[in-house]
């Protein structure tokens, strides 16, 4: 699929970058579960850039490109908390496909192809990668006491979600399919796609690089 879609599937959410935690909560050794899910988590994030990086050279398609930056900073969010209590970055040095996990790397291949095949399997594969994102972040959160990881999963949630709703919204405006969750309940996504856009707080590094080089008016703006 050469074609491109620049300016039709632009989307109208807004960035609202507040997942960095604060650096100045104390820090206490963590578990090794606590330790597995930032390793998890920061793969699963560099995931989604890396495929929305590679579906917006392949396919053009707007919502792309708005969201890849917003997934660099959820992966910067995590690989903060990474360096702040010592544990080495998987991500670190890799390029576009590449991961630790195997699951990652193959799902990578897989959604990459798939993505390819039409615009409605693109953004499909974009709502399958936020599925996936918020059934583990919910499941995460579920079971995490520490604040400041709990801040940064929920923005990074609450992003997600914000993700989700932009490709729902584009599936549903611009083809005549529909995504069929797969790691969340319908009634989950139903809820989540129904409810408008959810607002950050904001945060100041990071409002520059908002709307560059996505002309078309209406105030452009990426999605975090
Ligand atoms: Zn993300
Ligand atoms: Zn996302």
């Amino acid at each position: 699929m050469q074609q491109r879609h620049n300016s039709y599937f632009s989307s109208p959410d807004r960035g609202d970058c507040d997942c960095h935690a604060p650096s100045s909560e104390p820090t206490t050794a963590l578990s090794a579960q606590e330790i597995a899910d930032l390793l998890h988590m920061v793969e699963e994030e560099k995931l989604a850039g890396d495929v929305y990086e590679t579906l917006y050279e392949k396919t053009g398609i707007q919502n792309f490109g708005n969201i890849v930056q917003a997934e660099r900073r959820h992966q910067s969010a995590v690989q903060s908390l990474l360096k702040r209590y010592g544990i080495a970055d998987p991500t670190l040095g890799k390029g576009l496909g590449v991961f630790e996990n195997s699951k990652f790397a193959d799902l990578y291949q897989v959604l990459i192809t798939q993505g390819q095949q039409s615009i409605a399997d693109a953004l499909k594969v974009g709502a399958k990668i936020e599925d996936l994102d918020i059934a583990d972040l919910n499941h995460l959160l579920a079971n995490c006491q520490r604040s400041d990881f709990v801040r940064v999963y929920e923005n990074l949630n609450r992003g997600s979600r914000n993700h989700l709703r932009s490709f729902d919204r584009a599936l549903k405006t611009h083809t005549q399919e529909c995504y069929t969750p797969e790691h969340i309940s319908q009634a989950q996504y139903d809820a989540i796609v129904s409810a408008p856009h959810e607002q950050g707080r904001g945060c100041q590094e990071h409002s520059q690089q908002r709307g560059r080089g996505q002309g078309h008016g209406r105030g452009e703006r990426s999605i975090c």
